[in-house]
Order: structure tokens, then C-alpha cells, then sequence
């Protein structure tokens, strides 16, 4: 008998059908043991050893594999084909030896697809652990340890009210940051176009746009302003003719199959999944999802950043799109994609359907929908990757008149279809022009003005990140690894730092505080190339190029001594140093930066901060007590505005009672609930009858408000019970939720929240204040 240890019980159960029964399979549920969340885990001094914990589940899983052994002649370890993967081994592997439980011979094996012959072929060819990618993985470990467990004590004492700090987290939070104040510091500029629709022989019309002026070319700020645009457009009279026909065949290639980043970004572009829920049901779909009481794998591993397909992978494939799609679309030779590979141990193949042969449609009503969108997705790009080039003919007519104006039209058609059948790669920017059809033109042709146009533009600044722009970005500049981003991205909303707005990722002021920070005293870890260069190092332990310990070492002869130099800097040179690194966000009145006290016209403004909130204060408080609120985004507010404009009202539903529909609206003072009268009466408009409405506590945001919650905030005071003969009452009123009683109002402590006040709770907050 052999014992099989993989890391999730549905893998567990897809491989045990492939096994015969010399084989027991059993699941680890991920890791058995993690760093203890202490301080000195990862001792430096002590060359960088590190002190594991195991956890309650990790220590009943040792147990089990110590039962399991005894009637065992031989331990698989076969935990995913990655960093991780490897590691959650030698975790294993470690406990057991040090328990003296591990008697029989143990291999390492590894696949990325569960199929009977991919399982066989690893069970045949075991290898041992792979200490370099060991070591890679405890080095990540100890440096992403020994930057939180000592930047984040520093955050908190520093600048009260922050979560936490993480090597790589905080660069992405930068990322978000620096393209705020990029947004908020653009100046749009304007500009102008002539635009102009032309008649053909044929009588068609077609757009073409003015491309050279009395025969000078024009660039994009060539025409500042309508005055310079209606003057051009006055001398465009009406003689033009075609001047030149030129058009030729362009090739487009499909994009190679999906790698982790890629999966990620087209499933937030096309199926709008977060990076964490693609990865969620990818993992499904990898380990095995139950098709009609069968238990089948139907993706390669989606961990990988190899872009290679096995060559039989590529021959099933082949073979699928001529039987769907007909000969013309198999390209005569198989294409290859090669891989700048940084990690060749780490990445063999990209992620594609097990079998291409399992047509997404036969899996409808089979799998989840979120899970077959995803197998599709996959499906199509990997199929796509494999097909014949599409063609386009593309086509550019001059037209010109005898002043040397040139109007240019640009026609783009396909010729031959090829990929593009199949699957289209997603772009962010959605600027791109796909050009139609031209009517038949040749030169000397001639075309009669329709109408022409000038045309009024403003450059506009660039766009805030969505998840998949910035999990390209992170790509893009080395950082991180793609199966960490979609951690990341939850993390920093997690704290509080930045949150998804309409999709889109705005940094919160704890976000920008908390990057200032670190930029003000620690801004050499927060540099891009800085934390590339790290993730190198990484992947040069995993290829056995550099030593763990070097890594190690370089990293902390310099952290420990810009750790050491925070010691004697206190809260208010922080305060300092912040008032003046974000002195444009934090002062900016009129447009212009002022310290100013705008009330008492004497004191200083500067930032002050909470526990629970920042805001500006005069600094000759408490004579002068002005404050100002710290808006995410203050110098964007038609920006902001604008989304919040589209969000609200919000229809939440309609009240059981009486019908009545109930808004979610948003006001100078913040959200507030709104019960629409369907019965209003001409009498009851006459008396300008108000429509009953309820704020909503500043603790809870906009898309956490349902119906429930509405009609719970609507009927607010509300009695909750009686203490004696007196009623209790809760509600919310201009200085927060409050308890009522006896004609006093007590206000609910912030620690609560009026959701959750009952009477006993309510009593216990009476208490506080002697009035029971
Ligand atoms: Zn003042």
C-alpha cells in the first residue's frame, strides 16, 4: 500500500478513482503549519531560522498520515506543481522526521493536469523535494514576516488609526496612490478636429477626418481653439477628390493561452470576477468538479506563468477546431510560444482544458454557471491560440482639394476570420477605433462634401486601475508573482486603504496617510525597481543561482537600520513630514495651497489624526476648534461626483407593508433612505407633505445597505421593550445612533452598532450612565 498526500480533499477524490487500490489518497487542506505570529519567528541573528506552529487542523492531519503509514510502504507527496505546493512537502516531510514517524521511503511527485495517464506518468518518474524551491518559498516567507512584524508596530505607533504595512502590499497601495495624484495634478487641455462625411460614386457615405491643412500636417494640438477650428472649417470648400488609394492585407495573431495574470485580467474584463473568485473557481475546476456522479478535472493547473502547451495538448487541440471549425482554420503548422522563462521548475504549461475535446455547451447544466463561464473562457483562448492568423484588408484614401487640405478615411475589413471566430483578447483603454467598411473608391474619383464639422475635444487624464489594469501593472513591473495578486488586491481593501469604486480602485485617505508615510521614512522599499529586484532574487533561489541566506542578509543589513532610525521620531515630526509631502491634497482651497485658518484667519492648519478618522484642525485649538472633513478625493469632486451621481438613488425594493418603494439616496450630510408615497393623494402634494425619511449611520457603506437594513433604519425611534412602566427607545439622530429613555438621550458607544442594540444591551449602555 502507498500513502498519496495532495493538498485538497475534491483533488483527493478525482485522483483516487485513477488509482488502483495499493493506493490511499488523502488530503493535507492546504498548510500544516505556519509561522508562530510572534514577534522573533524569524530570527536573523540566528541565521534567519524561523519558528513554525502547527495548526489545530495541521496537527490532526500529521495524526492521520501517522495512522495511515503504519500499513504504508511508501509516502507520495504529491501537493501542487508550485512554490507552495512544494513547500506544504517539505512541511510534511519535516514534521514526520522530527516526530521519528517517518520510516517508509517518501518521493515528491507532481502533475498539473489530473488525468489517468498524466498520474501514472508522475508516479512512475518520483523525484525528491526540491530544496531550492524550498528555500525560495522560506526566504518570501521570512522577508514578507520581517517587513510586517516590523514596519506594521511602527505604523501603529506612528500614525494611529493604520492596519498594517506588507513588502509587497504596499507597493501596489503606491501604484493606486501615485495615479490619484497623478488624476488630481492633470490639467486637461483642449483641442480640436475637423471631422467630415463624403459621398462616394456609388452615393455611399463615409467619414474621414482632416488630416493636413494648406498641405502642413496637423498633430493632435495643431487647432487650440473653436476660433482656429470654425476658420479652417470656413476655407473647406466643396472640391475634393480621391488623391490616393492605399490598401494591403495585415495579419493579426491570436495571444497565447492564458497564464495566471492573463486568466485573471480577461476575467475581470470580460466576466467581471474579481482576481480571487477566477482563482477560486479555476481551483474547482483544476481539482475536479462532479459531472453527473463523475468527479472530473477539466483545466491544467492555474497556477503558472509558462505560456508553452504540451505537445499533445496542442494536437487534441488541432484536431478539435478542424472537426468544429473546418480545415482553413488550422494553421499548417502547430504554433509554438515560447516563455521568457524566470522559473522554469515552477512553470511547465499554460492553463488549458485537460481534454479540448469537452465542449464547453455539453457541460451546460453541469457545472455552475460562474464555472462554466470560466471553463469557456478558458476553453476559447486555448482553442484560439492554436488557429489559423485572421486577415484584414486594410484600406486608407486620401481625398484631397487644391489647396493642399487633405481629408484622410481609414476602412478596415476582415477578409478571413481565422481566431477571431473564437475569441477576441480584451483591451482596457477603450479608445480604439475599429474602423467599417469603405465604399469602392479609386483615385480621381469624386467626393462630394456631405457635411464637415469641427469638432471640440479635452485630453483626458489617466484612467483610475481596475483589477485587471492593475494586476497588468504589477505584472509589468515584476511585482509580485501572479498567484499572489489576487491576496493583494483583497488585502488592501480588507484595511481600508483603497476601495472599488464602479470597478474602479480610489485610494481611501488611510491609503494615501499610510503611503506618505512609508514614503517620507521608508521610501527605498517602496520603489518599484527595489521590490523587482527582490522578487528576482527570489526566483534566482528557486533556480539555485543565489543562496537564501544572501538574499537574506542583503535585505536586512539595511531594513534593520531604517528600523533602528525610526525609534526617535515622534508623531508630530510625522505630522510634519505629512503636512508637507501631501501638503497639495491636504491644503488646496481655491486653487491654491493655503495654511491659513480660514476662520480665526490666525492659527496654521494642519493634519490631525485619529484612531478613527483624519481631518484638518487650526493649530490654536482649542481657542480656534475649526475642522475639515478629508474627502478621498477632494480635488476630483466633478469626478466623484460624478460616480457617485450614477450610483444614487438606488432602488433597494419595496416595503411589504404598503408597497412603497424605498431609495438609497446620497446628500450633503451623507446617505440617507427615502420611502416613496405610491399612494400620494393630490391633497397630501398640496400640503407639501414631506416623504418619511431615515440617515444612514456613517459606519455603513453605501453597497451594504439592503431593503432589510432600510426598513430596520425606517422605522427608527423604535421601542425595543420596557424597563418598569418606561418605555426604551433606540434611533439615530444628528449626533449618532442613541438609546431613549425617560426624556434623556444617551448616545450608543461607537465599540456597538444599532443593529445589534436589544434591551439587555440597551440596559447595560443605561447603566453605564446611572440612569437605571
Ligand atoms: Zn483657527
Amino acid at each position: 500500500m502507498r500513502l498519496v498526500i495532495v493538498e485538497s480533499p475534491a483533488k483527493a477524490k478525482t485522483i483516487n478513482k485513477y488509482l488502483g487500490s495499493d493506493f490511499k489518497v488523502m488530503a493535507s487542506y492546504g498548510h500544516i503549519r505556519d509561522l508562530l505570529a510572534k514577534d522573533g519567528s524569524v530570527q536573523p541573528d540566528n541565521n534567519f531560522s524561523m519558528v513554525w506552529e502547527m495548526s489545530a487542523r495541521g496537527k490532526k492531519c500529521v495524526q492521520d498520515i501517522v495512522k495511515q503509514l503504519k500499513n504504508c510502504d511508501e509516502l507520495l507527496l504529491a501537493t501542487d506543481p508550485d512554490r507552495e505546493g512544494e513547500a506544504i512537502s517539505w512541511h510534511i516531510k519535516e514534521v514526520l522526521q522530527e516526530a521519528k514517524k517517518l520510516k517508509v521511503p517518501f518521493k515528491r511527485i507532481a502533475f498539473h493536469e489530473i488525468t489517468k495517464s498524466a498520474i501514472k506518468a508522475a508516479i512512475e518518474n518520483p523525484r525528491d523535494i526540491d530544496n531550492s524551491l524550498v528555500d525560495a518559498y522560506l526566504a518570501r516567507r521570512a522577508l514578507d514576516y520581517l517587513v510586517g512584524f516590523n514596519l506594521s508596530p511602527i505604523l501603529w505607533r506612528k500614525l494611529p488609526g493604520s492596519k498594517s504595512a506588507g513588502r509587497v502590499q504596499s507597493v501596489a497601495l503606491r501604484i493606486i496612490v501615485d495615479r490619484e495624484i497623478e488624476i488630481e495634478s492633470f490639467e486637461k487641455k483642449e483641442y480640436w478636429t475637423i471631422e467630415g462625411k463624403f459621398a462616394a460614386p456609388d452615393k455611399k457615405t463615409f467619414p474621414a477626418h482632416l488630416t493636413h491643412h494648406n498641405g502642413k500636417k496637423l498633430d493632435k494640438f495643431s487647432i487650440k481653439n473653436e476660433q482656429e477650428a470654425l476658420a479652417i472649417k470656413g476655407e473647406l470648400v466643396d472640391d475634393f477628390a480621391v488623391s490616393k488609394v492605399e490598401s494591403k492585407i495585415v495579419k493579426r495573431n491570436p495571444a497565447p493561452a492564458f497564464i495566471t495574470s492573463t486568466l485573471q485580467q480577461e476575467a475581470s474584463r470580460k466576466l467581471g470576477f474579481s482576481a480571487k473568485k477566477t482563482m477560486q473557481l479555476a481551483q474547482n475546476l483544476y481539482e475536479g468538479v462532479d459531472i453527473g456522479g463523475e468527479t472530473k478535472a477539466l483545466i491544467t493547473y492555474m497556477r503558472t506563468d509558462s505560456i508553452n502547451l504540451s505537445t499533445d495538448a496542442v494536437n487534441k487541440i488541432r484536431q478539435v477546431i478542424e472537426e468544429k471549425y473546418g480545415k482553413d482554420f488550422v494553421p499548417s503548422k502547430p504554433r509554438v510560444y515560447n516563455t521568457k522563462v524566470k522559473n522554469a521548475q515552477e512553470a511547465h504549461e499554460a492553463i488549458r482544458p485537460v481534454d479540448a475535446s469537452i465542449i464547453p455547451d455539453t457541460l451546460a447544466g453541469k457545472l455552475s454557471d460562474d464555472q462554466l463561464k470560466l471553463y469557456t473562457l478558458i476553453w476559447k483562448r486555448a482553442v484560439a491560440c492554436q488557429m489559423s492568423s485572421a486577415e484584414f484588408n486594410k484600406v486608407q484614401v486620401d481625398l484631397s482639394d487644391k489647396n493642399k487640405n487633405i481629408f484622410r478615411a481609414n476602412g478596415n475589413t476582415v477578409v478571413f476570420e481565422g481566431f477571431l471566430k473564437v475569441y477576441v483578447e480584451g483591451k482596457d483603454d477603450q479608445d480604439e477605433n475599429e474602423e467599417g467598411l469603405l465604399p469602392p473608391l479609386k483615385e480621381g474619383d469624386n467626393t462630394p462634401t456631405k457635411k464637415i464639422e469641427a469638432l471640440q475635444h479635452f485630453t483626458t487624464p489617466p484612467p483610475r486601475f481596475s483589477e485587471a489594469s492593475l494586476v497588468k501593472k504589477l505584472e509589468e513591473l515584476g511585482i509580485g508573482r501572479p498567484s499572489t495578486y489576487a491576496t493583494i488586491l483583497q488585502v488592501l481593501q480588507d484595511r481600508g486603504y483603497v476601495k472599488l469604486v464602479k470597478k474602479f480602485f480610489v485610494p481611501e485617505i488611510r491609503g494615501r496617510l499610510v503611503t506618505s508615510f512609508l514614503m517620507s521614512f521608508f521610501s527605498h522599499y517602496l520603489e518599484y525597481g527595489f521590490t523587482a529586484d527582490l522578487e528576482q532574487f527570489l526566483d534566482d533561489v528557486s533556480n539555485n543561482s543565489r543562496s537564501k541566506l544572501d538574499v537574506l542578509n542583503d535585505f536586512w543589513k539595511d531594513f534593520s537600520v531604517a528600523i533602528a532610525g525610526m525609534k526617535n521620531i515622534k508623531i508630530s515630526d510625522v505630522i510634519d513630514k505629512l503636512n508637507e509631502s501631501m501638503e497639495k491634497f491636504l491644503f488646496m482651497s481655491d486653487g491654491k495651497v493655503t495654511r491659513q485658518c480660514p476662520e480665526c484667519k490666525e492659527g496654521e492648519l494642519s493634519l490631525k489624526i485619529g484612531r478613527f478618522g483624519s481631518f484638518i484642525g487650526c493649530s490654536r485649538y482649542p481657542e480656534c476648534n475649526y475642522v475639515r472633513k478629508l474627502d478621498s478625493s477632494p480635488m476630483n469632486q466633478d469626478d466623484s461626483a460624478m460616480i457617485a451621481a450614477s450610483e444614487f438613488p438606488k432602488f433597494l425594493g419595496n416595503d411589504p407593508a404598503d408597497n412603497a418603494e424605498i431609495l438609497l439616496k446620497k446628500g450633503p450630510y451623507g446617505l440617507y433612505l427615502e420611502k416613496k408615497d405610491q399612494n400620494k393623494t393630490e391633497e397630501k402634494s398640496k400640503k407639501k407633505e414631506k416623504p418619511q425619511r431615515a440617515p444612514v449611520p456613517k459606519t455603513v457603506e453605501a453597497d451594504k445597505v439592503d431593503l432589510k437594513m432600510a426598513l430596520f433604519l425606517l422605522s427608527l425611534p423604535k421601542s425595543i421593550g420596557t424597563v418598569g412602566t418606561e418605555e426604551v427607545k433606540v434611533g439615530i439622530g444628528r449626533y449618532g445612533p442613541y438609546v431613549f429613555f425617560k426624556g434623556k438621550y444617551v448616545s450608543i458607544p461607537k465599540t456597538e452598532d444599532i443593529f445589534s442594540v436589544d434591551l439587555p444591551k440597551a440596559c447595560e449602555i443605561l447603566k453605564g450612565r446611572k440612569l437605571i
